[in-house]
């Protein structure tokens, strides 16, 4: 049904769509050890040509955010809740969220961050279980349990939100700012660390 190789996933064909429309499985991306994880909803076209999630424009937006926040890509995870890209960048159904679900617990389970943070609509739904209005609840902290284990989550809005609803940005700086100082990664005393860069 599907392999998987510490945190990454070898070979899957539990859904027969994904399977078609996907070149490649996008695995996480990011230190095995990470105290921050990021949580997107599906690979789109430009993760799927490059086997990684978020470097498209929204990563792009997520860089700048990280960086104005004093944290690089180097100092997180990024990982999707579906692994394969569906088709003309439609939403996951339940079905295949649910088919890529044990694979995303056992990445939290081994990586044991300190906060995750969920990526807009459909990740901050589906790891805590309730329908959300994202962008009312962004930046709040929610205490969850997944796959048995306590876990706080960071609602975030997707990077994307910023780009067609510029009222995004501020909300999507501070909450990647909370992200920061809750998951205690050395941001070098609020310094941008430009080196990374
Ligand atoms: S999305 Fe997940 S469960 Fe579905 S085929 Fe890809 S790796 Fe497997």
């Amino acid at each position: 049904m599907g392999e998987m190789d510490g945190l990454s996933v070898t070979a899957c064909e539990r859904c027969p769509e994904l399977c078609e429309s996907r070149s490649r499985i996008v695995n996480g991306v990011g230190p095995d050890d990470a105290d921050l994880v990021f949580v997107g909803e599906a690979p789109g076209a430009t993760e799927d040509e490059r086997g990684e999630p978020f470097v498209g424009r929204s990563g792009d937006v997520l860089d700048d955010a990280l960086r104005d926040a004093g944290l690089a890509r180097a100092d997180i995870r990024i990982t999707n809740c579906v692994r394969c890209r569906p088709p003309d960048n439609r939403d996951p159904t339940d079905e295949e969220l649910s088919n890529c679900r044990e694979y995303l617990e056992r990445e939290l389970d081994l990586l044991d961050p300190e906060v995750i943070v969920t990526l807009g609509k459909v990740p901050s739904e589906h790891l805590l279980e309730r329908d959300l209005a994202v962008t009312k609840v962004a930046g709040s902290v929610e205490e969850t349990r997944i796959a048995g284990t306590p876990r706080r989550v960071l609602v975030s809005v997707h990077p994307a939100a910023t780009l067609y609803d510029p009222g995004q940005r501020e909300t999507f700086a501070e909450t990647i700012a909370t992200a920061a100082d809750l998951s205690g990664v050395d941001t070098g005393d609020g310094q941008a660390r430009l080196g990374d860069f």
